[in-house]
């Protein structure tokens, strides 16, 4: 009785394609890499009843020594090994039986480990100093893939969830409080089912596309503080609408120091990034306050100063710290944010400020000549 094409393939694929011995994988010769499928099916009960077949004295019917579950994918060496005479009774059929199960489980559970390609895409648009930000789901598709991730917009379809387009809001030129409350707001309202999603197990994994004023971006990273699979991507600056780094690895000279100034009251953390923070120019409610001043150095300040995502990890390793050392030094205290920096820089500042440890973040804005408070997370 022959085995059949679909069963044959059913074998091979619980088997993963490999020897259930030794672990060979069987669709490529090792020795010269080319694909020939050398994999053997043995039967645990030999296929008939006749003498020489090995463990053919079974009571099962010949249709039965062909399905799956009699047959095993193992190398030619070991198909020899199993079938000489004097191993028969070495490997009988319970043995081998036991090897085929335990190899099988093996294959589904380790392949089960793989890692999910599917990112969900969270696009936060604003404005940005009068210039409305638009960007195409091309843009970001094309984005994904670059990291090889597949690109999940289910949950945007009916509610409009982990779409949150800003532009529309009035206020952004003076912005007035109003703005920044109803900015707030939408932020939330788009947000919030992703908890929910993130319990049920349906998202893996969250891919970010922002790009507003830095309060927002400050928000809206505190709002994803307790996600650990999130990727914020790049906006590259003067190249299109790309969006990535501009280099791998660490830049060299490039590192991040802090300089502490003492004072009185809640703290003040300011962040000399993508350019100088003017220090002269805070506003009087700041002043003589104790303060953190994060300045990059070892490089000239300007926009593109983050070059990669390692040096935006390194700056939020500094920021972590200046976090911890606040912790002790003014616990429960507000923290009030005065940022230059990029906006993934600011999305990931507010990651890693953890809402249920630390007080909360009143950020700044640069308006005109000064500073003033735009929003307060929460
Ligand atoms: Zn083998």
């Amino acid at each position: 009785m022959d085995v059949t094409d679909p069963d044959a393939r059913r074998v091979w694929v619980a088997a993963g394609g490999r020897c259930t011995f030794c672990k060979e994988f069987l669709a490529e010769d090792e020795t010269t890499g080319q694909s020939v499928f050398i994999g053997q099916l043995a039967h645990i009960v030999g296929a008939t009843r006749q003498k020489g077949s090995p463990r053919g004295g079974s009571s099962k019917t010949p249709k039965q020594r062909a399905m799956p579950e009699n047959l095993m994918l193992l190398c030619p060496g070991e198909h020899k090994v199993i079938d000489t005479f004097e191993h028969w009774s070495t490997y009988d059929e319970k043995q081998l039986l036991a090897f085929k199960q335990q190899h099988e489980r093996d294959v589904r559970e380790l392949t089960g480990l793989l890692r999910k390609p599917k990112s969900t895409v969270i696009r936060v648009s604003g404005s940005i100093r009068d210039h409305a930000v638009d960007f195409s789901k091309q843009a970001v598709i094309r984005a994904l893939l670059r990291e090889q991730r597949f690109p999940d917009f289910s949950l945007h379809n009916d509610s409009q969830n982990c779409e949150v387009d800003l532009r529309p809001h009035d206020g952004e030129d003076d912005s007035d409080d109003t703005y920044w409350k109803s900015t707030k707001l939408t932020l939330e309202k788009r947000l919030r089912p992703l908890n929910n999603h993130l319990k049920t197990k349906e998202i893996d994994h969250i891919s970010v596309f922002a790009l507003a004023r830095i309060p927002i971006l400050i928000q809206l990273g505190v709002l994803l503080d307790d996600i650990t699979n999130v990727t914020v991507h790049n906006r590259r600056r003067g190249s299109g609408e790309g969006w990535g780094w501009y280099a791998e690895g660490r830049s060299k000279n490039l590192t991040f120091g802090v300089t502490e100034v003492p004072g009185e009251g809640d703290p003040v953390v300011t962040f000399s990034i993508s350019g100088p923070v003017d220090l002269d120019a805070l506003p009087v409610e700041l002043q003589g306050k104790p303060r953190y001043d994060i300045r990059a150095e070892g490089v000239k300040l300007h926009p593109k100063i983050l070059q990669s995502s390692e040096d935006l990890e390194a700056l939020i390793d500094r920021w972590r710290e200046v976090l911890a050392t606040i912790e002790a030094d003014h616990r429960n205290q507000p923290i009030s944010l005065v940022l230059a920096v990029c906006a993934a820089a600011a999305v990931e500042i507010g990651r890693a400020h953890m809402t249920a440890a630390h007080a909360p973040l009143r950020v700044f804005d640069r308006i005109k000549n000064t500073y003033a408070l735009a929003l307060e997370t929460s």
